[in-house]
Parts: structure tokens; sequence; C-alpha cells
């Protein structure tokens, strides 16, 4: 479902290559959870799949990615949206709405989702996971996790092949940080969704992911179970 071939990219004003020939395969349904140093090249990585890269960011690549058979050079962002959700860092950015219902509704109806389906659709997510109570809270009144499951919740309601996320859990305390993990887990097992979240709490993704990378200098250094990949540290 996702491949990349000897793909290479390299930011306009740098002078090395942030990701340097990565060739992978992602299968339908995988957790795959990503480590690495500041600077590996985790986020660009993210970049390569959701088609921010070449799309948003100037440089020069060579290889090529495809998501769900969609060539992400030759495909808009638009439609790359469709099949690959994205939760940046700064998800204060990313929020539009002040309402949580209206958050979730913006995406809904940008991506066209008939309007007869738009109310289930927004109650089941905030049912599945678990922010009924939620549902007319301003935003700016929620805590750290709880927006962060808003964000989640919004881009799951669209009902993506893929979800990317960077540092979900970057402020969070221990506990929201398992919440947010759970939630990951119930959207892969019960919505089907492949997770691919970059993380710095490595003690989550050997409990949650069933995959692990370690990107180094722009390179795979490691795949596999992350109970081996661990051991190889
Ligand atoms: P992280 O390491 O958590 O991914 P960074 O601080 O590296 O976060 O990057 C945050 C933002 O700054 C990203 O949008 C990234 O593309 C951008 N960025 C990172 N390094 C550079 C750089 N050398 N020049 C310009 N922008 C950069
Ligand atoms: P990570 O997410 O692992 O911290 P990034 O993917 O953000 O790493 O960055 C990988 C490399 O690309 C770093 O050397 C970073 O400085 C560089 N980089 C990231 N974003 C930009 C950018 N917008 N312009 C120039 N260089 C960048």
């Amino acid at each position: 479902m996702i491949d990349f071939r000897d793909f290479s990219f390299k930011y306009k004003k740098s002078e090395d290559f942030a990701l340097k020939e990565i060739n992978l395969s992602i299968e339908k349904g995988e957790f795959v959870g990503i480590i690495g140093n500041s600077g590996a090249g985790k986020s660009t990585f993210t970049y390569a799949l959701n088609g921010i890269i070449p799309h948003h960011f100037e440089g020069d690549f060579y290889g090529e990615v495809n998501v769900n058979g969609l060539d992400t050079v030759e495909s808009s962002p638009s439609q790359l949206a469709l099949s690959v959700g994205s939760v940046f860092q700064d998800i204060d950015g990313q929020m539009v709405s002040s309402v949580v219902e209206d958050e979730i509704l913006f995406g809904l109806e940008n991506f066209g989702v008939p309007h007869e389906d738009i109310e289930k659709r927004i109650t089941d997510i905030l049912k599945m996971v678990g922010i009924e109570e939620l549902r007319y809270r301003n935003i700016s009144t929620l805590s750290g996790g709880q927006k962060q499951k808003v964000a989640i919740a919004a881009v799951a309601a669209l009902m993506p092949d893929i979800l990317v996320l960077d540092e979900p859990t970057a402020e969070l305390d221990p506990q929201s940080s398992l919440q947010i993990y759970n939630m990951l887990r119930m959207l892969n097992e019960k919505m089907k969704i492949t997770i691919i979240v970059v993380e710095q709490k490595i003690m989550l993704l050997s409990e949650f992911s069933k995959r692990l990378l370690i990107i180094n200098e722009g390179s795979i250094f490691l795949d596999g179970k992350p109970h081996e990949v661990l051991k190889d540290t």
C-alpha cells in the first residue's frame, strides 16, 4: 500500500539529503513506529507520505513514493489527503474551528461528505474515540491531551486508509500519552487504519507498534518487530 523506491530528498536550502535512497514497503493495517535523533529525517519521511514533499517544500527528489496506487509527485495534495490523514506536531496550527464538533464538521464538508451522512459521522467518531462529552466544548478550554484527541478524531472522521502522526504525545503527561496510544490502537484494529507514528517515547512504541523503524541520517537504520529492533540498539 505504501512503497518507497530509491527515494531521496534534499531541501532546497540544504547541503545534505534529508532522506537517502529509502526502499520500504508498508502494508495495509500495519502499526509502524518511527524513532531517530533530532534531524534524522523523521518529519521529512512523513512529508513524503502525505505529499507535503514535493508539493509544499521545494527541493531535489529522486526515486518515487506510491501510496494506495497514487504516485505522490503526480497526485495533488487533496487526492492524497483522502488516503493519508496527517496530524502534525503543531495541532493548534492545524485546528481551524473554535468548537469541537465544528472542527470535525469542517473536514467532512471540505472533503465532500454528503450532508445527510455528516451528523452520523460526527457522532460515530466521537463515540468511537471516547470523547462524546467534548462535542460542544470550546477547543481553547481543552487540555493538551483532549486537544490531541480532537485533532486525531477530526482526521479519522474522514476515514483515511493511513494516518500519519508526528510526535502526538510530545506535550503530554504519561497518562494522556497512553490514552492517545489506546485511541490509535483502536483506530488500527477497528477501522483498519494503517498507523505511522513518529514518537520519542520508545516505551510507548514497544508496547503499541507492531513494527519499528529507526531513521538515522536520512536512512532506514533498523526495521523490524519492536523487541528485535530495540535489542539491536
Ligand atoms: P522535529 O525535529 O521535531 O521534526 P524540527 O525542529 O526539526 O522539528 O522542524 C520543525 C520545522 O522546521 C519543520 O517544518 C521543518 O521542516 C523545519 N526545519 C527543520 N530544519 C530546518 C532547516 N534547516 N531549515 C529550514 N527549516 C527547517
Ligand atoms: P527529524 O524530524 O528527524 O528531526 P527532519 O525531517 O525535520 O528530522 O529534518 C531532516 C533534515 O532536513 C535536517 O537536517 C533538517 O535540518 C533538514 N530540514 C528539515 N526541514 C527543512 C527545510 N524546510 N529546509 C531545509 N532543511 C530542512
